[in-house]
């Protein structure tokens, strides 16, 4: 049965509402051709969200839309050997994975062309229960990063005797890198000192998958990872963090009925805005009401029931001012706020209130224990922030204050919101947006209800997250890697012993600052004065940091960077300076597990290479099945691309500790290469699993086996679990 695409139909549709249907054929609901009527073709599908029922996808037909507007195959009939010139009817086989161009991992379907053995499109998947099918401009753009001409296709070597950043390239086999670069990791490693454990270093900027990448470093015994956070979202993170130990917000957006935006984050940037923008456009439908709080007149402001432009960095001051209002007008969710804070704590802390007295915020130290003493203190606390005070010092006018109060109001505890981006990143200070809107919207109970604002980890799914034994180390519960007993300060630099995350923008400086070290050094501390092994993973600080000319000064020094490979799927400033490029693949050429907090439940979806999948369904089989992803991707004439799972797996049994020396507990009993050889059974049963995946079959049994027995495990579909 030929069935049309979502795409195909826009093109249709588009071409109908120009006027133009000039050819008999064209699908209108009203003058079905009598070629669709015969062939079968699906005309007008029900809905934009279409797309052809999964037990056709092995095998599925289709017209291009240019071929629609034309006619049809009434107009030249079917392609043939006899019929050179007949319509061509695209043969595909559809291919589910998950998309890897932000950090939402929308679902996507390849569509292999069978008889060129190449992705001919790249469009949603249905089955993804937050993308729902839909994707944005990046996520069907896949398909054109997977051909690009300028695609890094072999692993490269920078030449010998060229410097860093000149540019001088050769190609090099993935033997010849893992052999060099494992030698070099196992040596610094194998001396197992204090300053070793420090001595590599892995930067990640996307991670784009649930954990895995992390474990690597931990069954290396070091404290290696460092990630981009600082300089990015932990504004965000902090506050979230204090007031309920988690990292980010978790809106329902569907259910809400106040859409409350702390910048035009959600809507039409950053985090998940593809899913979240569907699911904000569902609840407007039903009648949710639009804030968005952002200096920029954004997309989400231009259509914003209520934009807030507050100078920045002040933002705070309206959470506060809400927070004032809803104290003096008796507005709190007396049983949410009984039940949820922690206002006990707050009461039994008398030095705490007298200082607050001294400082002149409270009159006097409650005498009263009980809840309403709590209500009558944070009722004075909180009174200056007034409508005048608070529109003078925001440049808000007051009309728009009083609107957003009635409206935060009107939408009792259904106010969906993400404190992140703009406010949160922009200013210094920025983590006290998250701070005091946590305590507005906390105190009308809006933490938790339909509608509501959840947590993060309350339904992101991190397999790889869940400890040693869960993903590596004996494959036994209770067996988990030893305990990281070393601290960098490199990324955790003494002089900020509260920072919630690594300090890593200042990686550069810390480690050309010679007397920054020295005066560590001489109080007792191993603070290195170099890397061994740097490895930044989809990071590009030359180019996205500040000061990234400090960065090139100190990649290119090769007594402070000995070793530098980035696995890296694409060009970048950064890779222009360091020592390999290890191709590795983009969405649809690698696997991971990958669960994001987009909506009030559980999903994680598995990234697949498509075009192993493909191919092992026409019955090619690898040599090696450690490598199966790189054969597959050289067979399918992408070149010599592999993706980061079975490079690891590789290294860590083969180049790195390749006899088993390394030992990471003081008893000598676990080795780097006894953590991952060990789970032989894991790869096993991970190849199994691909396999399961490719072919279709639900097995909620040997999934929850593989899936290390963390947890029970519903399966909805093949590709995606809820919990
Ligand atoms: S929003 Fe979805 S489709 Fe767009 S890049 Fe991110 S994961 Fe891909």
């Amino acid at each position: 049965m030929y069935l049309q695409s979502r795409r195909t139909f826009l093109k249709g549709a588009a071409f109908t509402v120009a006027g133009a249907a000039i050819a008999k054929g064209v699908f209108t609901a009203d003058a079905l051709a009598e070629s669709v009527k015969e062939s079968k073709f699906t005309d007008t599908p029900d809905s934009l969200s279409f797309y052809p029922p999964m037990e056709e996808w092995a095998d599925f037909k289709e017209l291009d839309g240019d071929d629609w507007k034309r006619g049809g195959i009434e107009r030249k009939g079917v392609r043939s050997e006899e019929n050179p010139d007949g319509i061509e009817v695209n043969d595909y086989m559809i291919v589910p994975t998950a998309c890897s161009n932000c950090e939402a991992a929308c679902g996507l379907t390849a569509w292999i062309d069978k008889k060129t053995f190449t992705v001919k499109k790249y469009m949603g998947s249905p089955l993804h229960p937050a993308s729902r099918g839909r994707n944005c401009a990046k996520g069907y753009a896949t398909q054109s990063q997977m051909y690009d001409p300028d695609r890094i296709a072999f692993p490269l070597k920078r030449a010998a005797g060229s410097a860093r950043g000149e540019g001088k390239w050769v190609r090099t086999t993935w033997d010849e890198a893992m052999t060099t670069i494992g030698t070099k990791m196992g040596d610094t490693l194998r001396k197992g000192d204090d300053l070793s454990k420090k001595s590599v270093m892995f930067h990640v900027g996307r991670p784009n998958e649930n954990g895995f990448t992390g474990k690597v470093w931990h069954t290396l015994g070091s404290d290696c990872f460092n990630s981009h956070t600082n300089i990015c979202s932990s504004g965000g993170r902090t506050p979230t963090i204090q007031w309920a130990n988690d990292d980010r917000s978790s809106p329902d957006w569907a259910n809400a009925k106040l859409i409350f935006l702390n910048s035009s984050h959600a809507a039409d940037a950053g985090h998940y805005f593809q899913q979240s923008a569907s699911f904000i456009a569902d609840a407007r439908a039903k009648g949710a009401k639009l804030v968005v709080m952002d200096p920029r007149m954004s997309n989400s402001a231009g259509m914003a029931d209520l934009w807030i432009a507050a100078w920045p960095g002040t933002e705070p001051l309206i959470y506060l001012y809400l927070t004032q209002r809803i104290l003096n007008e008796g507005k709190v969710n007396r049983e949410f706020v009984k039940k949820w804070m922690n206002w006990e704590v707050f009461l039994d802390n008398k030095a705490y209130l007298e200082y607050m007295v001294q400082k002149g915020y409270i009159s006097k130290v409650p005498t009263k224990n009980d809840f309403d003493a709590f209500l009558d203190t944070i009722q004075e606390l909180y009174s200056p922030y007034t409508l005048a005070h608070v529109a003078k010092e925001t440049h808000v006018p007051a009309y728009k204050l009083e609107e957003l109060y009635d409206m935060f109001i009107w939408a009792g505890t259904s106010i969906s919101t993400y404190f992140w981006r703009a406010t949160a990143a922009g200013n210094r200070g920025g983590w006290m947006s998250g701070r005091t809107g946590f305590l507005a919207i906390g105190l009308r109970g809006a933490i938790g209800p339909e509608g509501g604002t959840f947590f993060h980890h309350w339904h992101v799914i991190s397999v790889g997250g869940k400890g040693g034994s869960a993903t590596v180390g004996q494959g036994k519960r209770g067996s988990d890697i030893p305990k990281i007993d070393t601290w960098n300060e490199l990324s955790w630099p003494p002089e900020w012993p509260l920072s919630t995350y690594e300090m890593s923008y200042l990686l550069p400086h810390l480690l050309a600052d010679d007397a920054w070290q020295k005066k560590w050094i001489d109080k007792g501390l191993n603070v290195p004065q170099k890397l061994s092994v740097w490895i930044p993973r989809m990071y590009n600080p030359v180019w996205i940091n500040p000061d990234g000319f400090r960065w090139i000064e100190t990649i290119k020094d090769e007594s402070k960077m000995e070793l530098t490979f980035n696995l890296s799927p694409v060009w970048s400033e950064t890779n222009w300076y360091v020592d390999y490029i290890l191709p590795v693949g983009l969405a649809g050429e690698r696997h991971d597990q990958h669960s994001e907090a987009t909506m009030p439940a559980r999903w994680t979806s598995f990234r697949q290479p498509v075009m192993r999948v493909a191919l092992e369904k026409a019955g090619w089989k690898p040599k090696n099945p450690a490598r199966a992803t790189l054969e597959a991707h050289i067979k399918a004439g992408l070149g010599e691309v592999w993706e980061e799972n079975e490079f690891w797996f590789d290294m860590c049994v083969n180049y790195i500790d390749p006899k088993g020396d390394i030992f990471l507990d003081a008893a000598k009993t676990k080795t780097i290469k006894s953590m991952w050889e060990s789970k032989r059974l894991l790869v096993l049963q991970l190849l199994l699993l691909s396999g399961m995946m490719q072919h279709l079959v639900t097995t909620y049994q040997i999934l929850k086996l593989q899936l290390l027995q963390m947890q029970d495990i519903k399966i909805l579909n093949t590709q995606y679990m809820s919990i």
